[in-house]
């Protein structure tokens, strides 16, 4: 009968509700877990210059490892971690491995490299950001021109007088600010004119299909290219995976790239082989 459906769409749904809560007690146990235990893993991935083939650069990239579960990747808690506040503590383990393990390679030979940390809205919010950073830098004797922080468009465009202040004492210091997922977002393009930023990252959605000759997403990135010449920043690609969107990107003076075609991301050893092997250096026909 139709009360019948009713109650059981009833029970389906609640018992939807309680699988979701508990899901989510779950990764917040976990999150826990793992901060208390310092099993958090940082993934990197190499950034190349596409004039000269060079990687130049790697991102840093959370994953949660998890005995059923294999590596749980960002997406499934970073957005927890910001609603319940502990990305405050993953942010800072975060940033501090990552400091330390740049410093790590540059003091084993390695040609020294940027590195590139996400930072968060709510942990780019807090008050003593700016002195947690030049903190974090000092302790791992890190030079500030060896870091990168990859802010979304939202965070930048959210309480301007407070973010341009912060901004502007993270870039005197000689950090890079980038701008990650840029435009999927709403960036003000008046406010950008003046702003700090120093690196404009395409989103890995428009990448899409430009080697199938998908006119839109052609037009979007070559419209960012440009955007960033005029005002005087470098412009990456991020999902980058064929050769046909290389091309492309070379073709547009696009600075530089990153992707699955140059390497995916990979814990710290196997960058550090990376490294030593050479393969840092692409040859573009
Ligand atoms: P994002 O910063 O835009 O990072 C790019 C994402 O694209 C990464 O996913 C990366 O693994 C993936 N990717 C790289 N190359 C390719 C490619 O050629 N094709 C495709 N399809 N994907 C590619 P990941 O590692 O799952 O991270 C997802 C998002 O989670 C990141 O997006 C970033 O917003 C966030 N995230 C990652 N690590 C952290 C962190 O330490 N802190 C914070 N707050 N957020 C993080
Ligand atoms: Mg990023
Ligand atoms: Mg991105
Ligand atoms: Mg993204």
């Amino acid at each position: 009968s139709s009360k019948e459906q009713g109650r059981n769409r009833y029970q389906w749904f609640t018992s939807s509700m309680d699988d979701m809560v508990i899901e989510k007690v779950n990764i917040e146990t976990s999150i826990r877990k793992c901060l208390a235990n310092d099993e958090f893993i940082l993934h990197y991935q190499p950034k190349i210059n596409l004039e000269t083939g060079a990687t130049y650069g790697v991102e840093a990239l959370i994953r949660m490892p998890s005995y059923e579960n294999g590596l749980i990747p960002p997406s499934s808690f970073i957005p927890l971690a910001e609603e319940t506040g502990l990305i405050v503590s993953i942010g800072k383990w975060v940033l501090d491995t990552a400091c330390k393990q740049n410093k790590a390679w540059q003091d084993k030979g390695f040609a020294p490299l940027r590195i590139s940390v996400n930072i968060s809205a709510r942990q780019f919010l807090q008050e003593d950001i700016v002195e947690q950073v030049r903190q974090t830098l000092n302790d791992s004797g890190l030079e500030p021109k060896w870091l990168e922080l990859e802010l979304t468009e939202s965070i930048i465009m959210r309480d301007l007088e407070d973010t341009a202040e912060k901004l502007q004492q993270l870039k005197k210091m000689g950090i890079t600010i980038s701008i990650d997922d840029f435009g999927t977002g709403f960036s003000s393009l008046s406010y950008l004119k003046n702003s700090p930023v120093d690196i404009l990252k395409i989103d890995q959605s428009f990448l899409k299909c430009i080697d199938e000759n998908d006119d839109t997403n052609e037009a979007i990135v070559r419209a960012i290219i440009s955007l960033g010449q005029s005002l005087q920043m470098n412009v990456i690609a991020e999902g980058v995976e064929t050769e046909g969107q290389l091309r492309f990107l070379k073709a547009e003076q696009c600075n530089s790239a990153q992707g699955y075609l140059f390497g995916v991301p990979c814990d710290a050893q196997a960058f550090g082989e990376f490294l030593k092997s050479k393969k840092q250096w692409f040859e573009f026909k």
